[in-house]
C-alpha cells in the first residue's frame, strides 16, 4: 500500500462538487415525448419552483462520484483497525447473496406464502443467533446496536411494570460504550454510574454498596471498551439478580468470545448482537446496520412483534402479532433486511467452528499488534487484552509534546487508516486498536511500523507530525464545525 493520493486525469477534477459540475438545460439523459394527452395538476400538488437538481451529463455523475469513490479509504481499500468499530473486510458472497432477486426485490408487505424462503431466513438466522449467544428467542428488528439497546431495556422496563414496579435507574460501568447512557436516558430510566477499578474491570464492591431494589438492571460490556474479559461476571450477575434487576449484555464485542462461551450461560437476561461488528456489513459511523435482542425464556412475552413462526404441523412460515405484552414494534416490517441477509450468509458460510475460530483470530491479531507496538505505546491497562487494545500515547506526549492525533494523522500519510484516538474518555492520550480478524501478518506488520515509525519522527522530525496529513485531498479538519453548524441545503 502506498499513501500517495489518487490521481485522475483532467482538468478541475481534483475539486468542486457535483453542483458546481450544473449547467443549465444539460441532462444524462432525454424522455422521448410523451404520447398521452397532458393533464393539469392540481395547485396544491404543483411545484412552486424548479427543484435545486444539478444539471450534468451521465458521464460527469460517473466521473464525480467515482472520483469520490477514489479519495475514501474504506474496507476494501486496506487494514482499518478503528476500535470499538469492528471494520472487518466484508466477503463479497454475503453482498452476492443478498442481491439473489428473491432478497432484493422482494416486498414487506407480500403475503407470507409468496415470501416463505425470506421467512425461513429470518427463523433460522434467529435461532443461530440464540445458539451462539444461549438465549431463548430474539428479535431481528432493531437496525442498529444502540437500537438493541433501547429495545433490550423496554423489555427489561416491562418486565418490571409486570412485576408491579418498574424501578428508576440502570446501572452502567464507567468505561461502558456513550450509547449505553444515552439508551438508559431513552428508556426513561437514570443512570447509575459503577466505577472501574485499577484493571479497569468493574468494581465489584463498588457495584455491591450501590444496587439497591430500584435498581431495574445492569447493563455490561463484555470484553469491555478496554478490550478486557470482565473476571467476576457470575458475581456481578448475581449481585444484580439478588436485588430483583436484571442483567443486559451489550454484545457489540461478541467476536472477541464467539463459539467460546456464551452470555445465557453466564447468566445474562438480555443480549444484543451488532450483526454488522461480529458478521458482516461493518458500517463504522454510519450506514445500515443491525441490532437484534436475544433474551431469556422468561422475558419472551414481552418481545417486539411480529414473529417469524414456523407451523409444525405443514412447515409454512407465518408472521405473527400473537405476543399480548410485546413492547411493539422497534422499526418497520422486520428490520434491515438485507442486513440480516448478510449476516445469514456469513453465519453458514462459517458454521459453529468456523465461527469460533474467527473469535480466536481476532483476539489473535489484537494481541500481536499490542505486542509489536508497546514500546512506543503502551497498554493503558494491564492484563491481555482481547480483540482490540487500549494504548497510550501519554509516555510519547510527556517526552515530545507529540500527542494521539498527531500519530494518527501521520499514520494517514504513511499509507493507514488510523486507530481510534481519545476513546474510550477513561484513558489519557488513549488509541484504541482493532485490527479483526480478517488482516495477515504482513498487514499487521505494516500497521505496527507506520505507527513506530510515527513515534520515532516524534523525537527526530516533530515538524512532520505536526503538518500530517499532507497526501490527502483536505489537511486537518475542524471536527467538531460540521457537527455544530450543519449545512443540509444547496443554494
Ligand atoms: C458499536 C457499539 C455500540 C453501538 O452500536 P451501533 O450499531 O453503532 O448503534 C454499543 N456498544 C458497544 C460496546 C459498541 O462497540
Amino acid at each position: 500500500m502506498t499513501g500517495a493520493p489518487v490521481r485522475t486525469q483532467g482538468p478541475d477534477i481534483q475539486s468542486g462538487t457535483i453542483m458546481d459540475r450544473s449547467r443549465a438545460g444539460r441532462r444524462a439523459f432525454s424522455f422521448p415525448a410523451p404520447d398521452v394527452p397532458e393533464a393539469a395538476v392540481p395547485e396544491e400538488f404543483a411545484r412552486r419552483g424548479r427543484p435545486a437538481l444539478p444539471e450534468v451529463a451521465e458521464r460527469d455523475i460517473v466521473a464525480h462520484y467515482t472520483r469520490l469513490s477514489q479519495m475514501n479509504y474504506g474496507v476494501d481499500t486496506g487494514v482499518y483497525a478503528l476500535g470499538s468499530c469492528s471494520m472487518k473486510y466484508n466477503p463479497k458472497i454475503a453482498e452476492t447473496v443478498a442481491s439473489l432477486p428473491g432478497f432484493q426485490r422482494a416486498h414487506p408487505q407480500q403475503p407470507d406464502h409468496t415470501v416463505q424462503g425470506a421467512l425461513e431466513l429470518l427463523w433460522r438466522l434467529e435461532r443461530a443467533l440464540c445458539e451462539v449467544t444461549g438465549m431463548a428467542r430474539a428479535t431481528l428488528q432493531p437496525p442498529a446496536g444502540a437500537c438493541g439497546e433501547l429495545t433490550g431495556l423496554l423489555l427489561m422496563r416491562a418486565h418490571h411494570t409486570k412485576q408491579g414496579n418498574a424501578r428508576t435507574r440502570v446501572a452502567i460501568p464507567d468505561s461502558s460504550h456513550g450509547t449505553n447512557p444515552a439508551s438508559v436516558r431513552l428508556a426513561g430510566y437514570e443512570a447509575l454510574h459503577i466505577p472501574s477499578d485499577a484493571r479497569g474491570l468493574v468494581d465489584v464492591s463498588a457495584l455491591e454498596k450501590l444496587v439497591d431494589e430500584d435498581v431495574a438492571g445492569l447493563m455490561l460490556t463484555n470484553p469491555n471498551t478496554l478490550g478486557l474479559f470482565e473476571e467476576e461476571i457470575e458475581k456481578i450477575t448475581s449481585v444484580v439478580h439478588n436485588a430483583g434487576g436484571l442483567v443486559y449484555y451489550d454484545g457489540a464485542n461478541l467476536n472477541a468470545i464467539l463459539g467460546r462461551c456464551r452470555p445465557g450461560d453466564m447468566g445474562f437476561d438480555i443480549v444484543h448482537i451488532n450483526t454488522h461488528k461480529t458478521f458482516a456489513t461493518p458500517h463504522g459511523g454510519g450506514g445500515p446496520g443491525a441490532g437484534p435482542v436475544g433474551v431469556t425464556e422468561e422475558l419472551v412475552p414481552y418481545l417486539p412483534v411480529p414473529s417469524v413462526e414456523r407451523d409444525e404441523a405443514t412447515g409454512e412460515f407465518r408472521l405473527s402479532a400473537d405476543r399480548e405484552d410485546s413492547i411493539g414494534r422497534m422499526h418497520g416490517f422486520h428490520g434491515n433486511f438485507g442486513v440480516l441477509v448478510r449476516a445469514y450468509a456469513y453465519v453458514f458460510l462459517h458454521g459453529s467452528d468456523g465461527l469460533q475460530e474467527v473469535g480466536e483470530r481476532a483476539v489473535l491479531n489484537a494481541n500481536y499488534l499490542a505486542e509489536l507496538v508497546k514500546e512506543a505505546f503502551p497498554l493503558a491497562y494491564p492484563g491481555r487484552p482481547m480483540h482490540e487494545f487500549v494504548a497510550t500515547a501519554r509516555p510519547l506526549r510527556d517526552r515530545t509534546g507529540i500527542r494521539a492525533m498527531d500519530i494518527a494523522k501521520r499514520v494517514i500519510d504513511l499509507g493507514f487508516h488510523p486507530p481510534t484516538v481519545y476513546f474510550p474518555l477513561v484513558v489519557e492520550e488513549s488509541m484504541m486498536v482493532e485490527p479483526t480478524e480478517t488482516e495477515t501478518r504482513e498487514t499487521l506488520d505494516g500497521l505496527a511500523a507506520a505507527m513506530l515509525q510515527a513515534a520515532q519522527e516524534a523525537k527526530t522530525d516533530p515538524d512532520i507530525l505536526h503538518q500530517a496529513p499532507v497526501t490527502t485531498p483536505v489537511r486537518r479538519l475542524d471536527e467538531a464545525r460540521a457537527a455544530r453548524h450543519l449545512k443540509l441545503r444547496w443554494s
